[in-house]
C-alpha cells in the first residue's frame, strides 16, 4: 500500500465502540486478569500492557504506524528527539566504546555526543558527511555506531547514505540515521541499508508545532547483524537486570525490545499518550504536507536565487546546489523538505531583513505549518566569533527559513518587501 494509505490506517483495530479516531488511553497502569497473567507478561511469555512507562495502546498505534511508514520492523516512541538519539547510542555503546558521527549535526546532538556522552565514557569521533572515505581511519574494535543525518539541520547537506552504509557494513557496525528533516515521506534510509533511524516527532511529524516527542525505528532483519556480533555482546549474553534474558534468543525485534525493557524502564523518557495521539493526527496529513513544504521551499529558493541582494542560497532542490545529485537519488521525486538558508552581505543587513518580515515568525524551531525565520549568528551560534562562525559554515549574514504551508505567492511577496525595505 502507498504511504498515504498506511498513514491513515496502519496499527489501529477499532475497539468495540467502533471509534474512528484512535482513542487516547490516558492511564498509568493496566489491570491483570490474575497472578498468572501478570507473571506471563513480566516474563514475556505473553505480550501486553503493564505500565505506561513501558507501553501504552495509543503510543502503540503511533509506533506501529511510524515503523510502517519508515519501512522498518518495529519502533519505540520517546519523550523527545534527543532521547531517541540517546537511546540509539546507549543501546549500542557503553563506557570505553566510541561512536563515529558526521560533524554536520543538529546542535543538541552535537552537545550530547561531543560533551555529555563523553562524561559517560563514550567518545565521539567526527567526519565530514561529504567524505565517507574518512570514516575508515576512525574505526576500531570499540566502534559501535556510525551516526549521521539524512538531510542535515542546520547546514542543509544531503548524505550519500549508501556510501556511508558500505563502510559501516565492512566492519559490521550499526548505522543510525536522524531522518527528522527528510521524514519517511521523502526519504526511507532503510531501503539503502540503514539499521536504525531516529526522529524528532516535534517537527514535521506533529507538523503544527504542537508537542515534543521522538521515535526510533529498527529495520527488518536487524537481528542477523546483532547475532553473535562481537561488537554487541550485550545482545547475545544474559541480561542480569532482566533475569538472564538473551535478546537475540527471542523471536522479537531485539534493538527496540532492549530499548524498551532496559532503557525505557530505567531512564523513563516516555512519551505521554496525549502527545502520541497528536502525532497520529499529524501523520494523517504527513505525505500531503511534505509535498507542499517542499514545493513552497523550492519556489522561495528560486526567488531568492534571482534576487540581487542575496549572495547564496542553500537548498538541495536547486540545480546549482552541491547536494542536488544526492537529493535526486535519495529523496522521493527529488522533493527536499522545507528547510533552506540564504546569505546576505552583513550581520546588519540580515538583522534588518529578519525584523522586516511579517509572515515569518522569529523562532528556533522547524517543521511547523507556519513559516519560521532564524538568524543563527545572533541566536543558536551567538557564542562564536566571526572566525568561528565561518569555520562551522554559519556566516553572520546567514538566514535560515523553515518554509510553512502558507501560499508561496504570499511567502515570496513578504520576503521581497523585507529584502527591499
Ligand atoms: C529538533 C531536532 C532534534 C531534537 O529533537 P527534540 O524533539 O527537540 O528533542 C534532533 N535532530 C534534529 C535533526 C532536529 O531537527
Amino acid at each position: 500500500m502507498d504511504l498515504q494509505t498506511l498513514a491513515l490506517h496502519t496499527g489501529y483495530e477499532k475497539d468495540s465502540q467502533g471509534t474512528m479516531v484512535v482513542p487516547i488511553y490516558q492511564t498509568t497502569a493496566y489491570e491483570f486478569r490474575d497472578v498468572e497473567h501478570a507473571a506471563n507478561l513480566f516474563a514475556l511469555k505473553e505480550l501486553g500492557n503493564i505500565y505506561t512507562r513501558l507501553n501504552n495502546p495509543t503510543t502503540d498505534v503511533f509506533e506501529k504506524r511510524f515503523a510502517e511508514l519508515e519501512g522498518g520492523e518495529a519502533a519505540i516512541a520517546t519523550s523527545s528527539g534527543m532521547s531517541a538519539i540517546f537511546f540509539a547510542i546507549a543501546n549500542s555503546a557503553e563506557a570505553g566504546d566510541n561512536i563515529i558521527c558526521a560533524k554536520q549535526l543538529y546542535g543538541g546532538t552535537l552537545t550530547q555526543t561531543a560533551h555529555t556522552l563523553k562524561r559517560f565514557g563514550i567518545e565521539a569521533r567526527f567526519f565530514d558527511v561529504h567524505k565517507p572515505e574518512d570514516i575508515e581511519s576512525l574505526v576500531d574494535d570499540k566502534t559501535k555506531v556510525i551516526f549521521f543525518e539524512s538531510l542535515t539541520n542546520p547546514s542543509i547537506d544531503v548524505a550519500d547514505i549508501e556510501a556511508i552504509v558500505k563502510v559501516a557494513n565492512r566492519y559490521n557496525i550499526l548505522t543510525v540515521v536522524d531522518n527528522t528533516v527528510a521524514t519517511p515521506v521523502l526519504c526511507r534510509p532503510m531501503e539503502f541499508g540503514v539499521d536504525i533511524t531516529v526522529h524528532s516527532a516535534s517537527k514535521y511529524t506533529t507538523g503544527q508545532g504542537l508537542a515534543i516527542g521522538g521515535i526510533l525505528v529498527e529495520r527488518k532483519g536487524l537481528k542477523d547483524k546483532l547475532l553473535n556480533n562481537p561488537r554487541y555482546v550485550h545482545f547475545n549474553e544474559p541480561d542480569e537486570s532482566y533475569h538472564g534474558l538473551v535478546y537475540t534468543d527471542l523471536d522479537l525485534p531485539p534493538f527496540t525490545l532492549r530499548a524498551r525493557l532496559s532503557l525505557l524502564r530505567d531512564f523513563g523518557c516516555v512519551v505521554s499518550p496525549f502527545n502520541s495521539w497528536l502525532f497520529i493526527q499529524g501523520i494523517e496529513t504527513f505525505a500531503l504536507r511534505m509535498k507542499e513544504h517542499s514545493k513552497n521551499a523550492l519556489a522561495l529558493a528560486e526567488f531568492l536565487e534571482s534576487h540581487p541582494k542575496v549572495k547564496k542560497v542553500n537548498y538541495p532542490g536547486l540545480k546549482s546546489n552541491a547536494n542536488y545529485k544526492n537529493a535526486q537519488k535519495y529523496f522521493e521525486n527529488g522533493a527536499c523538505s522545507g528547510l533552506l538558508s540564504f546569505e546576505v552581505d552583513t550581520l546588519e543587513e540580515a538583522t534588518k531583513i529578519v525584523n522586516a518580515t511579517k509572515l515569518y515568525s522569529l523562532v528556533v524551531n522547524i517543521g511547523d505549518s507556519k513559516s519560521i525565520i532564524t538568524h543563527p549568528a545572533s541566536t543558536t551560534h551567538q557564542q562564536l566569533n566571526e572566525e568561528e562562525l565561518k569555520a562551522c559554515g554559519v556566516p553572520s549574514g546567514l538566514i535560515r527559513i523553515s518554509c510553512g504551508l502558507e501560499s508561496s505567492k504570499d511567502l515570496i511577496a513578504d520576503m521581497k518587501q523585507a529584502l527591499e525595505a
